[in-house]
């Protein structure tokens, strides 16, 4: 993690799903007048175009031919980000199942990957953010002034999903099951697997609240702004 003044912060939030980073992310970006931007919103969208469209998820030419036409727009808000796919919001399409499962295949293709790196890079070039996702410290932002690894017991994050989704969705079994294989995909890809990067702060909220893993990563923050002033 480097220093540098004349470069707006950026903070790094990478972990596997239902570690608690949207939360954690939100609340930072808010405390330090960050913009909040959540890179997996973008693999969703893409992923609901391929369904949208009855394309082959596994095909890396089909789906790079796809990427060509397709428009994806992040909009900060209170509440996490409005998504557009080509100028439609689709904020709650993308969190339901089968977008959840799709953006997980999508995001193996390194063409797409690529793709994604680049168009979230624009978006934290003029400005302080907040970025989370899965290859935020190793790959989009290595130089990342702030880069923490927000981790949890699978069986801690699938209870927590569950009880996000609510009990009338999907059962606690298949969502622990349906996270546990989407954490098997995105550690084993052969292009940016999830993985912490060297320098990032390792935070297992498994035995901690929200409040004690924001107050972590805030002290993080201040820190770093206080060592580049
Ligand atoms: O974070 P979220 O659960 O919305 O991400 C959906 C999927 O997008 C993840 O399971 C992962 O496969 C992919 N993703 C990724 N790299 C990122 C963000 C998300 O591969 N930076």
């Amino acid at each position: 993690m480097t220093a540098n003044p004349s470069s707006p912060l950026v903070v790094a939030i990478d972990g596997p799903a239902g570690a608690g980073k949207s939360t954690v992310a939100a609340r930072i970006a808010a405390r330090f007048g960050l913009l909040n931007l959540e890179s997996g919103a973008m693999y969703r969208a893409f992923a609901l175009k391929a369904i949208q469209t009855d394309s082959d998820l596994d095909n890396r030419e089909e789906l790079g031919r796809l990427a060509e036409r397709t428009r994806i727009r992040l909009m900060p808000a209170p509440l996490g980000n409005r998504v557009f796919l080509d100028d439609v919001e689709v904020t709650k399409r993308i969190r339901e199942p089968d977008v959840t499962a799709a953006a997980s295949r999508v995001s193996v293709h390194p063409a797409i990957r690529q793709w994604m790196v680049s168009m979230q890079r624009q978006l934290g070039a003029s400005s302080g953010i907040v970025m989370e996702g899965r290859d935020i410290g190793t790959k989009v932002f290595p130089d990342a002034q702030v880069k923490i690894f927000l981790d949890a017991a699978a069986e801690v994050r699938g209870q927590r999903r569950y009880q996000q989704n609510g009990p009338d969705a999907v059962p606690a079994e298949a969502v622990l099951e349906q996270l546990r294989e989407r954490d098997r995909r995105d550690r084993t890809r052969a292009e940016s697997p999830l993985q912490p990067a060297s320098d990032a702060v390792i935070i297992d909220s498994t035995d901690l609240s929200l409040e004690q893993v924001v107050a972590r990563v805030e002290a993080i923050v201040s820190e770093r702004l206080a060592a580049s002033h």
